[in-house]
């Protein structure tokens, strides 16, 4: 066989095996993958003990993350994904949807023109009590109490026990347990509860001039750009934790109210704040975020979302910080579909 037939060989068998993998993927289940983000610093070192390294990625990898998405999956926005759950349409392969939580006003300034740039549509959900206020959230604020204070120990207000401050992984744990202690809150006494602990530690983060989370004309820009702004509460509770009916309808419904009064339309999507506790949602938040109007919510819960989910419990994937193990983890998330 000369190099000629040799090579159309080749040829001939490799489009037979491309058409074999698309076949094999027209059969098997489709399925979408909800990304989930929360910062995108240009130095994600910036605020560390604030924010935490675990939520933030470097603007330089993300753009890597975005470029992967663009080139070898296929970028699709929440409603998609959405129509395709309700079986009212189909998705490409190896469909993406790209999601923050939280609020931050890095999404728009760093992270928005990054999407832009590549044409993907994001769903951002915001923590509407924080919006225009130089509060960073609840639980980066006992983050940064717990890891500057001077104060060699803590006693927990739940249950009194004494928590070590003696080194970081102490501290980590006795923020841990703090989480817990607070996740159940919402507003006044949430508030309270955060206080107190700043005060017991006597380390206070003082954003001094700096504000964190997006304002409303920053929420305006990204609607303004296309993209979905859902809600992520009020207060940022774990919701599957909070005792009292009123408060939880308080946090599902005011905060859809106040981003729809702010941006003139209906605020369909909701997103499920999962500061600490599980599970973040039962049968119950699932039934109230319907009574509330809202259309979808996202979990943190891991996996690929399928025809015939329920749409207002939608798992996600966490967006890992790396490139590589971006792209296996995606990959693998993906593989046989
Ligand atoms: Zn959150």
């Amino acid at each position: 066989m000369g190099f000629k037939s040799h090579s159309k060989e080749y040829v001939r068998r490799a489009i037979l095996r491309s058409r074999i993998l698309d076949l094999a993927g027209r059969f098997a289940a489709p399925g979408a993958a909800i990304l989930m983000y929360h910062s995108v610093r240009e130095d994600p070192r910036d605020f560390a003990d604030l924010i935490g390294p675990g939520i933030t990625h470097a603007a330089s990898a993300f753009r890597r993350q975005m470029e992967i998405i663009a080139r070898e999956f296929a970028p699709v926005a929440l409603e998609d994904v959405l129509r395709f759950v309700g079986g009212q349409g189909s998705l490409p392969r190896r469909a993406v949807a790209v999601t923050f939580d939280d609020g931050f006003a890095d999404n728009l300034e760093v992270a928005e023109p990054i999407l832009s740039h590549f044409g993907i549509p994001g769903a951002f959900y915001a923590t509407v009590d924080l919006i225009g206020t130089p509060k960073p959230p609840w639980y980066s604020r006992l983050r940064y109490s717990f890891l500057t204070t001077r104060k060699p120990e803590w006693t927990s207000a739940s249950d009194g026990r004494v928590w070590s401050l003696n080194d970081r992984a102490a501290r980590e744990a006795a923020l841990l347990a703090a989480f817990d202690l607070c996740a159940p809150l919402v507003a006044a006494r949430q508030e309270r509860a955060i206080h107190d602990i700043e005060a017991a530690l006597d380390a206070k983060f003082q954003p001094d001039g700096h504000r964190f989370m997006m304002d409303w004309e920053q929420v305006r820009q990204l609607r303004a750009r296309g993209h979905v702004v859902g809600s992520h509460t009020l207060t940022h509770p774990n919701v599957a934790y909070v005792a009292d009916e009123a408060d939880l309808r308080n946090e599902l419904t005011e905060s859809k109210k106040r981003i729809e009064a702010e941006l003139g339309l209906e605020v369909l999507h909701f997103s499920y704040p999962h500061p600490s506790l599980n599970p973040q949602w039962s049968e119950r938040t699932i039934k109230m975020t319907a009574s509330a109007g809202y259309k979808s919510a996202v979990t943190t819960t891991h996996g690929l979302v399928s025809a015939g989910a329920n749409p207002l419990c939608l798992k996600r994937l966490s967006a890992p910080r790396r490139e590589d193990r971006f792209r296996w983890e995606l990959g693998r998330a993906f593989l046989g579909r």
